[in-house]
């Protein structure tokens, strides 16, 4: 037993909309209110607090034992805009959940436990995962527009810079999330144990045709752009289909030059954007990607690359112990991995970490709908729960 549903409403009804959603975007006034409730359960609970220049919320339960390394457990406190109640809060009040029942219960663990609520982890000016990337060291003080878009919320570079924190005495990072995709709903499971979290690579691909008046061109003359580029989308989802079936490929933009109803498109730009835990599956399609466009001849294709992050494995002790915990909690368990990127990403590259996932209903999230029983929610926090005890004793 755990209160982890009466925290999770506790810290995340802020910026609450009308229509049920919620709007909880970085450095923003209810993002604050959010994490000063969280500031609030932490200080009831005796754990110091702190605040860093990023925003993130960051609370320290002492152990028994000098010299014992911190268990880190977090995630976000910020929203998309419209979002749910469940993305990123979930994790923060999971940690709070097992804070609580641990002083509830008297017990006494050797190890510190620590909480981070991380602010900016969804897509903002600053760029995603924001907050851990301060506190792990991963902000590029180089990256473009970062002043100016930092300056828009009154802080600097260096002030990010300076969240860094050092990880000599920290165990491990643990971070309980709503899966956000259908398939533990789909299957009837209680709990995802997360492999790993999918690379997200994404490439600029530009068709180069040419303009020319609607009315006189005929079509066996015209070298049009939006044509061709169609062509590649319809092809490229097919090659990714046939590649592998946890293999994604999006095209979410476009951009049309002249952009006007009566000529013939010269120019169009689109986001490749592919996601998979091995790197010789968007080897592939990306190679595939190519091929097709080749064979594309009314048009010049350019295929440049924009962003590639890697997958990161999650720790397989880690996982191991996450997967007894599930066991003597009784639970519908499978291992996976996340196909949507979190906090745990950044805080991979620096301590061993792992993930929870607890099952989406319909594999609905950021949206209104988003949704996930109670009694899953306490189960996710259970097994959290088990898993630092767990931890806790391995010294
Ligand atoms: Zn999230």
């Amino acid at each position: 037993m755990n209160q982890v549903n009466e925290i999770l409403r506790d810290i995340a009804s802020f910026g609450k909309n009308e229509d049920g959603s919620y709007t909880r975007t970085c450095y923003s006034p209810e993002y604050f209110e959010a994490a000063t409730a969280v500031e609030k359960q932490m200080k009831s609970l005796g754990m110091k607090t702190e605040w860093d220049a990023a925003g993130n919320i960051h609370g320290i339960l002492p152990g028994t034992r000098s010299g014992a390394k911190s268990i880190l457990i977090g995630s976000h406190m910020d929203t998309v805009p419209h979002g749910g109640l469940f993305d990123g809060a979930y994790g923060v009040a999971s940690g709070l959940a097992v804070v609580k029942r641990l002083v509830d219960e008297g017990k006494k663990l050797e190890h510190p436990i620590e909480i981070y609520g991380f602010n900016a982890e969804e897509s903002n000016p600053i760029g995603g995962t924001f907050g851990s990337r301060a506190v792990t060291g991963l902000v590029d003080p180089k990256q473009l527009g970062l002043g100016d878009a930092l300056a828009v919320y009154g802080h600097t570079v260096d002030e990010i810079m300076g969240c860094q924190r050092e990880f000599s005495d920290v165990k491990c990072y643990l971070e309980a999330h709503i899966e956000q995709g259908d398939y533990l709903d789909n299957e009837g499971l209680d709990i995802g144990v997360v492999s790993g979290i999918v690379s997200v690579i994404r490439y600029v691909v530009t068709a180069s045709g040419q303009s020319n008046h609607a009315g006189t061109t005929m079509m066996k003359k015209r070298r049009d752009a939006m044509v061709a580029m169609a062509k590649l989308i319809v092809e490229s989802d097919k090659a990714c289909r046939e590649i592998d079936d946890k293999l994604v490929l999006t095209v979410g933009t476009i951009t049309c030059d002249p952009g006007s109803e009566n000529v013939i498109p010269g120019r169009v730009q689109c986001i490749f954007e592919m996601r998979h835990m091995e790197t010789e599956k968007t080897d592939e399609l990306i190679k595939r990607i190519r091929e097709i466009a080749a064979g594309i001849d009314t048009v010049e294709f350019t295929i440049t690359n924009k962003i590639n992050k890697g997958s990161v494995q999650c720790d397989s002790h880690l996982m191991d112990v996450i997967g007894q915990a599930a066991e003597t909690c009784m639970t519908k368990h499978v291992v996976m991995p996340s196909g949507a990127g979190h906090d745990a990403n950044p805080m991979a590259h620096k301590v061993p970490s792992a993930m929870i996932f607890v099952p989406s209903k319909g594999g609905l999230s950021h949206c209104k709908e988003e949704w996930t029983d109670p009694e899953y929610l306490e189960k996710g926090a259970d097994v959290l729960y088990e898993t630092v005890l767990r931890l806790d004793t391995e010294g």
